[in-house]
């Protein structure tokens, strides 16, 4: 059984069709990274599977459980099941509760005993002292308050944590230890993690598998080191070739796929390949017939695009050196 299995997912908001039939598992203990533009519906796809929102259609089950159209009273007992961490974690902790009450709330909802001894124990855990539970959230700098939401996401053990952008608001100096405990902890508590993320180094730091999302709909999914090495669909392609690479030797040589116009509107998404208004390679039929998944190697290698043979070569969108 999976972590998630969400089949065909659809979230309109009145016009905007902001996910648009996205299909998606997550194996237990593995990590999913979710990348793609800002407005491509990664948000959204997240929101969907902690049921902080109730999806247009489509099915998503959370363990073997269709948690798709659960109520508030129904979706109870699957609560403790998923978890997710938000971008903001100012935004995201209320400011009228202390941190141990605010990291303690999941396992009141339960009715759990011992909550003290287990708050002290998931504090401890993400790196912070016991005396931080008296605390209230504006006392802490933007990485502990990250370390708090963290700690309330993950006491109540959940099978799988979604983390939104989880470092892209902290200060640049941070991020990479609150990077770096999520990876920790993943690798030892083992919970499932849909990472939405725009951050392409740490993708390729934490992500066993990556699914790339392009306006509502998944373009391209498959293992971090196929996607990463042998981007099958033109859109990951431009999108890799932005990312920043170590090696300056390397970067100086990468020349990144400027797509020009901007991602267009989800409310009227172009006919056929949604990509094609921006696709350097696209040809007639990408303008009328919409590109069906694809299965093109090992490990569910899956793209989206008529121009991609079965055996997953097709065309290269980025300049080669000296070209
Ligand atoms: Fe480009 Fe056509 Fe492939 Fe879409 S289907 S990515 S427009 S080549
Ligand atoms: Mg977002």
């Amino acid at each position: 059984m999976d972590a998630l299995e969400v089949e065909d997912l659809v979230m309109h908001y009145g016009p905007v069709r902001a996910v648009d039939g996205v299909t998606l598992r997550i194996r237990q203990g593995s990590v999913v990274a979710l990348v793609g533009e800002s407005g491509s519906g990664k948000s959204t796809v997240g929101r969907c599977i902690v049921r902080l929102v109730e999806p247009s259609g489509g099915t998503v089950h959370l363990a073997g459980v269709d948690i798709t159209h659960l109520n508030r009273r129904q979706l109870r007992p699957h609560r403790r099941n998923v978890s997710i961490v938000f971008q903001d974690p100012a935004g995201s902790l209320d400011p009228r509760l202390s941190v141990g009450d605010i990291v303690g709330e999941p396992l009141r909802l339960m009715r759990r005993k011992d909550i003290p001894a287990k708050v002290n124990e998931a504090l401890r855990r993400v790196g912070l002292r016991p005396e931080v539970a008296h605390r209230a959230p504006h006392e802490l700098s933007g990485g502990q308050r990250q370390r708090v939401s963290i700690a309330r996401a993950l006491i109540s053990e959940p099978h799988l944590l979604v983390a939104d952008e989880p470092t892209s608001a902290l200060d640049v100096s941070v991020q990479a230890a609150v990077l770096n405990l999520l990876a920790d902890l993943q690798r030892d508590l083992g919970f499932a993690c849909l990472f939405i993320t725009h951050d392409l180094s740490a993708v390729e730091y934490l992500a066993d598998e990556v699914a790339v999302m392009y306006l509502g709909q998944l373009v391209e999914q498959g293992p971090r080191a196929r996607i990463f090495g042998k981007p099958a669909h033109p859109y990951t392609q431009a999108l890799l070739s932005a990312a920043p690479v170590p090696d300056p030797a390397e970067q100086r040589a990468r020349r990144p796929v400027l797509l020009g116009d901007d991602l267009p509107s989800a409310i009227d998404p172009p006919s056929g390949c949604r990509f094609h208004t921006r696709c350097p390679v696209a040809v007639d039929k990408c303008r009328t017939v919409v590109p069906e998944r694809r299965t093109i190697g090992e490990g569910g290698h899956q793209v989206a695009c008529h121009l991609v043979n079965d055996d997953g070569t097709g065309p290269d969108v980025r300049p080669t050196e000296g070209a």
